[in-house]
């Protein structure tokens, strides 16, 4: 019997090969690549290399080579069977074996894969040249996609017609959904998932397409964003990183230990390459997962998020703390203008995207900071409120010493005593002031294809503000409205 084909490949994925082999080598960062005395033979320079974007190791001395599976087998003395599951235990993975189920299933996976890239071939075409796609180049084109961009990102456009992919294809029923690509109607008939829409094909870590994100046109009904379904063969949301082939080159290149940048949305990948940090992917229509984050490591070590970190609210800010912790990582937050994405950004003013990217804040500084500047410092009692909530903030983090530093700062900005501070950091008794109205709890990880605008007032608490008002005082609002 043996292990199914896909959790082996989920086996390398979550492995991180730095870190298994730095168990027998000290390694050291020698630009992309880590560098140390080779384990297979006796020498005094090192010239013992691993690759962590590949995930291969390789010595220029002895000509050792191989991956994290072989690895093992060699400094272990396990077959192969027993160095996957010796690998899958330390990365949680719970192991499938069947030699009948394995067959069918990668035969499976073999076929997706074809008809995704067929899929792509055509949409991509379509986007090119086909008269109907007109206004969607035209859309695209205001927004900055010249045809380079467009055919580096392979964009596509999925005609607004019931079954002109599913036609072109011939597939049958079962691969049509095996693939993510389409379903059969109520008549009987195979008709296409998308429809209607601009796509932007989700690529894996090696490059190979497996799913599409589809943007309505603006002027259409329905959501904005409707993706591939999870249901499909290729495709699972809650690992996939859009942009991660096309990113981790740079990733692995920038800083001393490596950088990623985390988006919302495609066009905010987008956005990044076009002002040269291509070490930019998105998350489909999903909250920052665990999985992504184990990804990531294996290609970086800061982790900067390009989008409003503080929306998601406390509980989201405690997994980011606790993954700062376990995986070893920095997450800043990049210093974006008020309601401005990354795709908007790099068109109006590249330099400031840039920027902001390189003055991001530590993930608890810039919450620290949104406290303090929704905070009333005019009286004790409200400089007592802030105190209040920059600790609940602090309180995310579990490590003393990072609290501590920060602990002092709101000591200082509040002019309170940082020892009573200390002592009251872990009451379970410290609630919200109530002064603060924006660390309401959304729910958590609901699909969010796009955050809000980010604005000084939101039109609905403005509208429903200027009818409170109305009611309540109405003598003082009468002379402000305009006669009708
Ligand atoms: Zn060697």
């Amino acid at each position: 019997m043996g292990i199914m084909d896909d959790d082996i490949v989920k086996v390398r994925e979550a492995t991180d090969i730095v870190r298994i082999i730095s168990e027998h080598v000290a390694l050291k960062r020698v630009g992309r690549r880590w560098s140390g005395l080779c384990p297979f033979h006796n020498e005094r320079s090192p010239s013992f290399s691993v690759n962590p974007e590949l995930g291969l190791y390789h010595c220029f001395g002895c000509k050792e080579s191989g991956d994290a599976i072989s690895f093992v087998r060699q400094t272990q003395g396990l077959d192969f069977v027993s160095a996957v599951e010796f690998l899958a235990g330390k990365a949680g993975i719970t192991l499938r074996y069947d030699s009948k189920q394995q067959g069918e299933q990668s035969s499976k996976k073999k076929r997706a894969f074809a008809l995704v890239e067929k899929a792509l071939d055509f949409y991509h075409d379509r986007l090119l040249s086909a008269p109907d796609a007109g206004p969607a180049r035209g859309y695209l084109k205001s927004r900055g996609y010249d045809g380079d961009l467009v055919r580096l990102f392979k964009l596509g456009w999925a005609p607004d017609d019931w079954d002109t992919l599913a036609k072109h294809l011939g597939a049958s029923d079962r691969d049509l959904k095996d693939a993510g690509l389409g379903f059969v109607n109520r008549r009987g008939r195979q008709q296409d998932f998308h429809r209607n829409r601009i796509l932007f094909p989700i690529f894996d870590i090696q490059g190979r397409p497996i799913a599409f994100g589809g943007r309505k046109m603006p002027d259409d009904e329905g959501p904005k964003y409707r993706n591939t379904s999870d249901e499909c063969v290729l495709y699972d949301k809650s690992r996939t990183l859009y942009g991660l082939h096309w990113a981790k080159e740079d990733m692995v290149r920038a800083r001393d230990n490596g950088e990623a940048i985390i988006c919302e949305g495609y066009t905010d990948v987008h956005g990044f390459h076009q002002v040269g940090m291509p070490r930019a992917v998105a998350t489909c229509g999903t909250a920052l997962t665990e999985e992504h984050v184990k990804q990531l490591t294996k290609f970086a070590h800061r982790l900067v998020l390009a989008f409003d970190a503080d929306e998601a609210g406390q509980s989201a800010a405690e997994r980011i703390h606790q993954w700062e912790q376990s995986h070893g990582i920095d997450v800043v937050v990049a210093n974006l203008p008020e309601g401005q994405d990354p795709g908007d950004l790099a068109r109006s003013d590249p330099d400031r995207l840039r920027e902001a990217v390189e003055q991001a804040l530590p993930f608890m500084q810039f919450r620290l900071n949104r406290v303090f500047g929704a905070g009333d410092f005019s009286t004790p009692e409200s400089q007592a409120r802030v105190a209040q909530d920059a600790l609940l903030v602090i309180r995310a983090n579990t490590n003393d010493l990072v609290r501590d530093k920060y602990i002092m700062q709101v000591a200082d900005r509040c002019g309170v005593d940082p020892g009573r501070l200390r002592t009251m950091i872990d009451d379970p008794n410290l609630k919200p002031s109530g002064d603060d109205r924006r660390r309401r709890e959304p729910a958590q990880a609901a699909e969010k294809p796009r955050r809000r605008r980010r604005g000084p007032v939101r039109s609905e608490d403005r509208d429903t503000n200027a009818i409170r008002l109305l009611i309540a005082e109405h003598d003082r609002m009468a002379p402000l409205l305009a006669p009708v």
